[in-house]
């Protein structure tokens, strides 16, 4: 799950992390009074979405006066800001954060992950701060440092250290680094983070070290001991469809293809849409319905796949393990005839009860084709599709 830059600078002033002063603002009367009560003399306009890159967009814009504040949070909120991790369509602008503006005399990169190859939590630092991260990465690997957490000493001195020299910090700064990553390091373990990425960190000039930018992402499997943190999603931010999927526990994934899938087990999917590009057509989403899907699910399932405008064919694809084909089949039935399906449907089951799970979808009166094998089944729903 992520949050919004203001929320995860909130968060970290709880763990006594340095963030400028700031505050959220949903209309334009309620920035220019943040700003007010701020009291400046420069301001920070700040769109709030799930993307970064808001800077080069637009989304960022540094102001002197109320009346500038007014004029950009006016020009922001209701927005569509494109950046380069939004993709083409971009986010739409409803929360903008009004904040201090620093004086800024060094921008730094910082960032906490969970690095799989080590299986420790590793810092990330660079000199080259504010910037793409992996432009820096492809073109100047040299200035980025790794340094890893050994879980069962966490944080010490030696740590901070030696991030604050991989920083070109010295004197109070590299001390103040210390206290820093102390305090991100006890924020990422407390909320069970996966990332915490500080782009810019910066070094003012009166020579405060100062989080100007805050981006976190959290494991969901912990979300469930943390409702503060579930407090804090964002709905707007997410794509409808996958909002609706997560109420049924399912799995899914909105692609820009044609072909709706509907499947059992991750594996299975990824599999699904593989084959169907290589038959010469692209999934519409990924979607894993688990393995106990109920007929509830099956039919939560379909109503997802069609109310996206793109689908113009279904493909289903279940192994029936624990469940039995004839129960899915039975699921599928029912779903096909309330959602008042209007695509073609191929159907490929295999496992448990098959033949009985073929019997019904035969019977039940409704334009299934059923497909014998995966291949089978891809072919078919892809000369359904580009014959429609
Ligand atoms: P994004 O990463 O989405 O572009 P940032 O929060 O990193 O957004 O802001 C982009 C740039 O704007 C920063 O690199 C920094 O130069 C400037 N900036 C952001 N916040 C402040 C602030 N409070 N004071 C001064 N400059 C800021
Ligand atoms: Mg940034």
């Amino acid at each position: 799950m992520n949050i919004h830059e203001y929320q995860a600078k909130e968060l970290l002033r709880g763990f006594a992390v340095p963030v400028p002063k700031g505050k959220p603002a949903f209309s334009v009367e309620e920035a220019v009074k943040a700003a007010e009560e701020l009291g400046g003399p420069v301001w920070v306009v700040k769109a709030q979405i799930h993307a970064g890159g808001r800077g080069k967009g637009g989304g960022v814009k540094v102001v002197k006066s109320i009346a500038d504040v007014r004029k950009e949070a006016e020009r922001m909120l209701g927005m569509t800001l494109v950046t380069h991790q939004t993709g083409p369509h971009g986010r739409l602008v409803r929360r903008l954060y009004i904040e201090d503006g620093s004086a800024i005399e060094r921008e730094l990169y910082l960032s906490a992950l969970v690095d799989r190859a080590t299986s420790r939590i590793s810092f990330i630092a660079s000199t080259e701060g504010g910037m793409d991260i992996e432009e820096v990465a492809h073109k100047t690997p040299e200035k980025i440092s790794a340094f890893q957490v050994e879980p069962a000493v966490g944080y010490s001195g030696y740590l901070g250290r030696d991030i604050a020299g991989a920083l070109k910090l010295t004197g109070d700064a590299a001390k103040q680094c210390g206290q820093l990553i102390e305090g991100l390091y006890r924020a990422f373990i407390a909320k069970d983070m996966s990332l915490l990425e500080i782009n810019p960190l910066v070094l003012t000039k009166d020579g405060r070290l100062v989080c100007l930018d805050a981006k976190v992402n959290f494991d969901d499997n912990a979300l469930f001991r943390h409702k503060d943190i579930q407090a804090l999603r964002d709905l707007d931010e997410e794509d409808p469809k996958e909002v609706e999927a997560s109420k049924f526990d399912l799995s899914y994934i909105k692609l820009d293809g044609s072909i709706g899938c509907m499947v059992n087990g991750a594996g299975l999917a990824m599999a699904t849409m593989d084959i169907i590009k290589l038959y010469g057509e692209e999934p519409a989403n990924f979607l894993d319905v688990g393995g106990g899907a109920s007929k509830e699910k099956v039919t939560a399932a379909f109503k997802i796949i069609v109310s996206d405008p793109n689908v113009k064919g279904i493909l289903v694809n279940i192994f029936g393990g624990i469940m039995k084909c004839d129960i899915i089949a039975e699921g599928i039935v029912a779903a096909a005839k309330e959602v008042a399906l209007n695509v073609p449907l191929v159907v490929r089951l295999e496992g448990t009860n098959v033949e009985l799970g073929k019997k019904i979808l035969a019977e039940s009166g409704l334009p299934i084709v059923s497909g014998d094998d995966l291949a089978d089944a891809a072919q078919k729903i892809v000369k359904a599709v580009k014959g429609s």
